[in-house]
Formats: C-alpha cells, sequence, structure tokens
C-alpha cells in the first residue's frame, strides 16, 4: 500500500511539473526581446522593448534637429552633425483619419495618423492610438507608446512607435 501511495505521489508530483513546464514551451520563441523597427529612428530603451526614445541629428552650425537618418542639416546644409536623443514626447501637430490604409497594414481600421511635431523642432508621422476621434485636439501633448508587431520574415518581432494622449 505504502508502495502504492508513493507511485501515487510521484504521478501527481510528474504532473505537476509538467503543468509548470509545458506553459512556457509555446512562449519561448516569442519571448526573444522585439527589436527596434528602425534603429535610425527609433533606440530601445528598456529590455523589454516597452520603452523607447526617437533619435536624430542635431547640426552644431545653426542647432536644427532632424529627426531619423541624415547627412547634412536640412536647414543650413552643413554636414556637421551629431547624434542626439529626441526624447518621446510631443505635441499633435496635424491628424487624419486613415480610412484606406497601405497595403499590408496590421491594424485596425479607419486610424489615426498623426504629425507630431518634437520639442526640438522635427516632425514625426505615427499612429495615434488610445484616443477616440472626436477627443483629438491640435496642440494636445503625445507621448510615444511601444508595440510589439511579429516580423514578416519570422525573426524576432518589432517594436514600432506609435502616440498616445499624456
Ligand atoms: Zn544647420
Amino acid at each position: 500500500m505504502v508502495t502504492k501511495r508513493h507511485q501515487q505521489a510521484n504521478i501527481l508530483g510528474m504532473a505537476g511539473q509538467w503543468h509548470c513546464i509545458i506553459p512556457t514551451m509555446p512562449d519561448s520563441e516569442s519571448a526573444i526581446t522585439p527589436v527596434s523597427i528602425d534603429p535610425q529612428r527609433l533606440r530601445l530603451t528598456n529590455d523589454d522593448a516597452s520603452t523607447g526614445t526617437l533619435i536624430g541629428f542635431k547640426c552644431n552650425e545653426c542647432e536644427a534637429s532632424v529627426f531619423g537618418p541624415a547627412i547634412f542639416c536640412q536647414q543650413c546644409t552643413s554636414t556637421d552633425l551629431k547624434a542626439v536623443d529626441l526624447g518621446n514626447k510631443g505635441i499633435l501637430f496635424s491628424f487624419t483619419i486613415v480610412r484606406i490604409p497601405p497595403a499590408g497594414w496590421p491594424g485596425e481600421i479607419p486610424y489615426v495618423l498623426g504629425q507630431v511635431e518634437l520639442p526640438s523642432g522635427p516632425q514625426v508621422l505615427a499612429e495615434v492610438i488610445n484616443c477616440e476621434h472626436k477627443d483629438l485636439k491640435i496642440g494636445m501633448g503625445v507621448e510615444l507608446v511601444l508595440k510589439s508587431v511579429p516580423a514578416e520574415n519570422g525573426g524576432p518581432d518589432k517594436a514600432v512607435y506609435k502616440w498616445r494622449p499624456v
């Protein structure tokens, strides 16, 4: 009797173990940390790719800032540029409601495409989420929010940047 009970306990113990192991297996692939959708425009700032900062260049001649890669200043044409963080906040400069999305658009339709002005001047186009259309106001503060989307080629998920009201 003792042996049988012992076996039973063992089986239950195993079941308990499998219960712990099995649910983690399907997750192992998606647990790979997402990578920036565009490392020249978005730098991830934490390990799980949930926060990031926009990046670009600042002109050493006239101090104008550019979002993303640049080889010369768009304002004064100087090539004396330094890489800078452009932060994760801005002001809604303009927006439109997109009803006919680009091919392959993975999100909801219609969606809001916002033109956001960063404190240092450059403007950045991205979807505005977490906001009713009627609540959108020109000049409202917005902040960057990162979402992970599956990569088309099966590699690590891509972290994409969107805006949401502050
Ligand atoms: Zn310049």
